[in-house]
């Protein structure tokens, strides 16, 4: 019998994994062949991403800022002295966390499917592959998670839907990425022009509600003149504000699965490795005292809520009120944000902790929009 079993070889999965079978014995479950494909990514991460995955990536560029487009056309720029994101390989870097995992000792079994488990004086999981039996189980099985659904109540709030073109593009800058606000591209949410050396990445997200938005990827490639270039397509959801426990007897959830995702910017890789490395060190002690109860395992969700609980929180009141914007709106809040004492408070930015310029947007008199420029700075 394993210490741990989880479900999911994608980073959070990997990522907890490696952090366990240094001392434990760890089985990861994962439906494909290998980790890191099908990619569902725009691959935009801090460096404080990259040293909390434990191993490095390959960077496709160093990010020094943003152009926001908003619908009328006005454009904000947002710059920082420093490098504020990494465009970076994403199937380089799930495969070099899973890899990290297997160097500690963790077995993986690729190309065996989770189907469901049953917890009683251990978990007993069943798999395409047969049954795997361990003192504990990890839903790292992404946005859709099925071991979330053994949790009664737990679901995401929402659902966003992405899609992403690689276009054969060289963008002029290399430096800055490109979004566009507005119902005409990506009603309830935005699109992105991500530069990737020879290659651009150029996506979108939107609400569920707005419906497949294959048709905003075309007017999208077709308003950055990129319509015969794509060389890959990709596509994806995000799940957006947990509700119920991520924890159970025997169980806990950890990355989308777990809706470790900021609401602004439906980033997932900073919180859901951050919760990695605050859920392998609850596993540890509660294997090391032979105790798996709810009870015990709650300390990881009481850690993951005082490491991020408060912005996630914060991101999801902006959201709400993001999505109530109408194009209008959004126009307003670009002429706010173009002021230059506005800009000056976005510039520096760390996409990470974004409510940390709330108190020096707040300073400002127009307090009807005082949240935008934070939505723009989480959006970078
Ligand atoms: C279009 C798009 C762009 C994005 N851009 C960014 C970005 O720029 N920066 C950022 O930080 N985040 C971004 N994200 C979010 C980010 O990709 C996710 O938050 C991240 O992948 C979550 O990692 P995870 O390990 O929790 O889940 P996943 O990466 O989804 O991994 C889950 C793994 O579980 C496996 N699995 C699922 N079900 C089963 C099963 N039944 N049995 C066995 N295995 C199973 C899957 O095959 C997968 O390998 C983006 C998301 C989308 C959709």
């Amino acid at each position: 019998m394993h210490d741990v079993a989880v479900v999911g070889g994608g980073p959070a999965g990997s990522r907890t994994a490696a952090l366990l079978a240094r001392d434990h014995d760890v089985v990861v479950v994962e439906e494909h062949r290998r980790s890191g494909t099908p990619m569902q990514c725009a691959g935009l991460v801090t460096d404080d991403v990259i040293k909390l995955s434990g191993v490095k990536p390959d960077i496709l560029s160093t990010i020094l800022g943003a152009d926001v487009v908003f619908p009328d056309g006005t454009v904000v720029p947002v710059r920082s002295k420093g490098p504020i994101a990494r465009a970076i390989d994403r199937e380089d870097l799930d495969s070099k966390i899973a890899g990290s995992a297997m160097d500690a000792g963790a077995e993986f079994m690729y190309g065996t499917k989770y189907i469901s488990h049953t917890v009683s004086d251990r978990v007993s999981m069943t798999t395409s592959s047969g049954t795997v039996e361990s003192e504990l189980i990890v839903g790292a099985d992404g946005h859709s998670s099925a071991v979330a659904r053994s949790i009664p109540g737990s679901r995401p709030a929402e659902y966003l839907r992405g899609i992403q073109a690689d276009v054969s593009v060289r963008m002029e800058h290399q430096d800055r990425f490109r979004v566009y606000l507005g119902s005409a591209l990506a009603p309830g949410f935005f699109t992105w022009e991500i530069p990737c050396g020879d290659f651009t990445r150029v996506g979108l997200c939107t609400s569920w509600s707005a419906g497949p938005p294959m048709d905003n990827l075309k007017a999208l490639l077709r308003k950055v003149g990129a319509e015969d270039r794509v060389v890959g397509l990709h596509s994806g959801k995000i799940p957006l504000h947990q509700r119920g426990d991520t924890v159970a007897d025997r169980t806990a959830l950890v990355g989308d699965a777990a809706c470790q995702v900021k609401p602004v910017s439906g980033g997932g890789l900073y919180l859901g490795l951050t919760a990695a490395g605050l859920l392998s060190d609850v596993l540890s002690d509660s294997i090391r005292d032979g105790d798996f109860t709810k009870k015990r395992l709650s300390a990881y969700a009481n850690d993951c809520d005082k490491a991020f609980g408060s912005e996630l929180r914060k991101g999801w009141r902006l959201r709400r009120m993001f999505v109530r914007m109408s194009d209008e709106d959004l126009n307003a809040a670009g002429r706010y944000a173009s002021r230059e004492d506005v800009r000056a408070a976005l510039d520096g930015i760390d996409i990470d902790h974004p409510s940390g310029v709330v108190a020096d947007v707040m300073r400002h008199p127009s307090t009807v929009l005082s949240a935008i420029p934070l939505m723009l700075r989480c959006i970078v």
